[in-house]
């Protein structure tokens, strides 16, 4: 005879085993054995058996564990399963008599209790005694029931884990899949995520990168070269706000200079210490490249449209002055030089029109058959007379250069911007020669400069949008940087290319390339010119 004190405690020696194990995150089978395995102990049984339901709302009854029945026999055990806990008093032996002979184990009582998780029915737990002389009681039962519960608590740990297990899944693809750069850093600022996005940005492959100090891997910097991660981190600074953002320039392992934001959401522990941080990379190069050249746009259209209106107006309100008499050569000159002025402006404003209709989706091109050299003569005779002694101006085509196919006005804008150019950068003056060729499908023109030249390394960057090379030369004469970026513009619409060839103190020359159109041109001037005017195929103008 078993003394029940003793029984009691081992019992609760048997309870606190299982729920160590619960806590040490045994896996649910493992804990479930361990349960079935005491719990026929303890209730003097032969074997038992823990069946699961599959998942919440099913009720169909699957065995997870086992105490002294061999998995084997698990199989014959199913219509046991099938039976409802209310039917067991009726058909409960019966039911172990059929599953006794199909096993030939000795199974003659059964006891069998829901496990309970919050009111629903997660799994029933059943124990087999091969004695007939001795009744389970309700002792029994309610030893039973203890182990029950922890084996209910068991699956509650499983499911929880299984679900935050998902969750966690859910959550690593929405990072991994996220089209931003996220990275997860540590308490001590090391890196433990990192997505494919931050990968593509920064160069680092994750196997690199996670276990370094973020402020090495992303090592934004400010406008001074500084490393803002290391100088001044802004999850370091206290008190800390609540998402802390950090905007400047990286150097991605593979060289590529890009400019990011970078935005933090901390976490923090119950006492406020820092646990870590969610950082959300971002690539805003190209933001950035816009925002500066908004502001350029701003201060050179304030610049270039400013200074012809205020030259217009102070020689109006000169002229006009009661007090003062001029004579009629100094009206003339001032009226001259606010016709310029005018000009200058107009020009202005077209280009500026022309550089938004381009950001809107592209130039209208007009195009017709014209005679390249006639038009080139057109431009020149238009320029010649402000363009001072010190010019010389030489057009070279063949004779039989055959006519382009292009927009008529729009050539014209190509060739006025490249000469007044010329002009422009040629301080001490010399030849300007305008010249081409037919190759191919194409005719190859040139307007060249024995100027101020241009360095190899400005030569792609003077076609971009609002840019001048920074040199004095370009300080004293007044430009806005849109011309060339208009005329390569064009050129490319007409499916042409543009390029320079330049020596610093030598000269450039600008070459481009337009259509040829399909007929020749007939022998009489003007006569399917749009503008009429064909001029000399290779002449020297001097005025
Ligand atoms: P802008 O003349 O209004 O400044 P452009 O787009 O026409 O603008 O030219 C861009 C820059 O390229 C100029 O500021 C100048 O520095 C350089 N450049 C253009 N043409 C020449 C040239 N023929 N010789 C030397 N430099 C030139």
């Amino acid at each position: 005879m078993i003394d029940p004190s003793d029984h009691r405690l081992r019992q609760r020696e048997y309870l606190l085993q299982i729920s160590r194990a619960l806590t040490a995150q045994l896996d649910l089978v493992s804990v479930l054995s361990l349960v079935i395995s005491y719990a026929v102990e303890m209730t003097a049984g032969t074997s038992g058996l823990i069946a699961l339901y599959d998942e919440e709302g099913s009720d169909e009854l699957r065995i997870r564990a086992s105490a002294r029945l061999p998995r084997e026999e698990w199989p014959a055990f199913a219509r046991l399963l099938t039976l409802p806990l209310s039917d067991i008093p009726q058909r409960g032996e019966q039911i172990l008599r059929e599953i006794a002979a199909d096993t030939g184990l000795t199974l003659r009582q059964m006891i069998a209790l829901p496990l309970v998780l919050r009111d629903s029915p997660v799994g029933v737990i059943y124990v087999f005694r091969a004695a007939l002389n001795v009744a389970f009681s309700s002792d029994d039962r309610h030893v039973l029931q203890d182990f029950a519960d922890q084996a209910a608590i068991a699956v509650s740990n499983a499911r929880l884990y299984q679900s935050v297990l998902r969750e966690k899944q859910r959550l690593d693809a929405i990072i991994e899949q996220s089209a931003d750069g996220v990275m997860i850093i540590d308490s001590r600022w090391r890196i433990t995520t990192f997505n494919r996005a931050m990968e593509q940005l920064t160069g680092w492959s994750r196997e690199e990168a996670i276990g370094r100090p973020c402020a090495e891997v992303l090592g934004i910097e400010n406008g001074q070269g500084v490393n803002i991660c290391l100088a001044d981190c802004p999850l370091q600074r206290l008190p800390l706000a609540p998402n802390p953002v950090v905007e400047g320039r990286i150097t991605t392992r593979d060289g590529r200079q890009l400019y990011v934001q970078s935005r933090y959401a901390p976490q923090r522990g119950p006492q406020g210490q820092f646990l870590g941080a969610i950082a959300n990379v971002r690539d805003i190069t190209a933001q950035k490249q816009e925002e500066e050249l908004q502001n350029t746009f701003i201060s050179v259209i304030s610049h270039e449209l400013k200074t012809p209106v205020s030259i217009i107006k102070g020689y109006a309100s000169t002229l006009r002055r009661d007090d003062v008499q001029f004579t009629t050569q100094q009206y003339r000159e001032g009226l001259e030089v606010i016709e310029e002025e005018a000009d200058r402006l107009a020009r202005q404003i077209q280009d500026l029109l022309d550089v938004s209709r381009l950001s809107a989706g592209g130039l209208r091109l007009d195009p017709a058959d014209f005679s390249l050299a006639a038009l080139a003569a057109n431009v020149v005779r238009g320029f010649a007379p402000s363009a001072g002694e010190q010019f010389q101006f030489e057009l070279r085509f063949p004779d039989d250069m055959p006519p382009v196919h292009a927009d008529y006005e729009r050539t014209r804008q190509v060739f006025a911007n490249l000469v007044s150019n010329a002009i422009k950068y040629s301080p001490e003056g010399g030849t300007i020669r305008i010249g081409g060729w037919p190759e191919g499908d194409v005719a190859v023109c040139y307007v060249s400069d024995q100027g101020a030249g241009i360095p190899p390394e400005e030569q792609e960057a003077i076609f971009r949008r609002f840019y001048r090379v920074d040199n004095r030369l370009a300080r004293e004469t007044q430009g806005s940087g849109l011309g060339l970026f208009l005329t390569r513009a064009i050129i490319e619409a007409h499916g042409g290319q543009i390029w320079v060839e330049s020596q610093v103190g030598k000269g450039s020359r600008f070459v481009f390339t337009l259509p040829l159109g399909r007929r020749k041109l007939p022998e009489e001037p003007g006569e399917h010119s749009p503008h009429g005017a064909v001029g000399p195929a290779d002449a020297v103008i001097d005025r």
